[in-house]
């Protein structure tokens, strides 16, 4: 059994690494993308607002190996925008080695039966249909590295269903089921495929979710990224098919 919560990479753990991390303008995803361009990794940040995108950009690209920006709205992007992200990462580093699947949205905490039917579609989209396209779209990329992780992100409601939580814990669900589909597809070759569930961190999301909670008593996005660089790194060999989580 692996110590994730107390991994402590190497320094160059990351090294020749090409990473794309999904949702790394803010909390866990641009947490997770400074650390991995600290032990070494090029990182490809996906994010949909061009001055976080290029804040971020400028920041990380003083830590390490310099960084590249992918912006895509992930509620509006079409085809066309998929095939140029895809293009821009065969350009310019002919493979990928990591892809995060990180960025999400909350949506509204109600009831089924009150449920917004658009924010349930638009929930479902972010959350889910757009990690299966963009999956599918990288994969023949990751398929020319020699060792390729794929880490989706889950949650606690994606694993036991809880009143209120809605198209966000039914997106979990299926984020759950779809790495659980891939790993067993992609079961001894170079990719292995394995899902993430931080718990609960500080960061927006969580403040949406929670209000009126103390947010000091919670973990920060930066103390928590071991796990997500032990599984994006070379460490990880052999881990696929599982769900890990973050803390305790
Ligand atoms: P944040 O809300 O802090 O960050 C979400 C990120 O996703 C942001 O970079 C955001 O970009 C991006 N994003 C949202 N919508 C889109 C879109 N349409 N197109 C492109 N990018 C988008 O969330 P967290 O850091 O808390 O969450 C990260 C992951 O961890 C999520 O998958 C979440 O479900 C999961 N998680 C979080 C927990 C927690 O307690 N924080 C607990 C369990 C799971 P922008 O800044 O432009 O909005």
């Amino acid at each position: 059994m692996r110590d994730w919560h107390n991994y402590t990479p190497s320094a160059n753990a990351l090294t020749d690494r090409v990473i794309l991390v999904t949702g790394a303008t803010r909390g866990i995803g641009r947490a997770v993308a400074t650390d991995l361009v600290k032990h070494g990794a090029t990182v490809i940040l996906h994010g949909r607002n061009a001055d976080a995108l290029d804040e971020a950009y400028r920041e990380l690209r003083q830590l390490g190996p310099e960084p590249a920006v992918a912006q895509l709205d992930l509620q509006r992007a079409q085809g066309d925008a998929y095939r140029e992200l895809t293009d821009q990462i065969v350009a310019r580093y002919g493979r990928l080695d990591g892809l995060l699947h990180n960025a999400a949205v909350l949506g509204d905490l109600s009831p089924i039966e009150h449920y917004d039917i658009e924010l349930w579609q638009q929930v479902i989209h972010v959350n889910l249909n757009t990690v299966f396209i963009l999956t599918r779209c990288l994969l023949p990329l990751l398929r020319q590295s020699a060792d390729a992780s794929i880490l989706f992100t889950t949650s606690g409601v994606g694993h036991r269903g809880r009143a209120y939580w809605g198209a966000y814990a039914v997106s979990k669900f299926g984020i759950e089921g779809l790495s659980q589909v891939l790993a067993d597809e992609l079961e001894n070759t170079a990719i292995r495929v394995n899902c993430i569930n931080p718990g609960g961190t500080r960061t927006r999301m969580r403040a949406q979710a929670y209000p009126a909670e103390e947010a000091q008593t919670l973990p920060t996005p930066e103390s928590i990224t071991g796990p997500y660089l032990h599984l994006l790194g070379a460490d990880g060999r052999g881990v696929s098919g599982q769900r890990i989580e973050c803390q305790g």
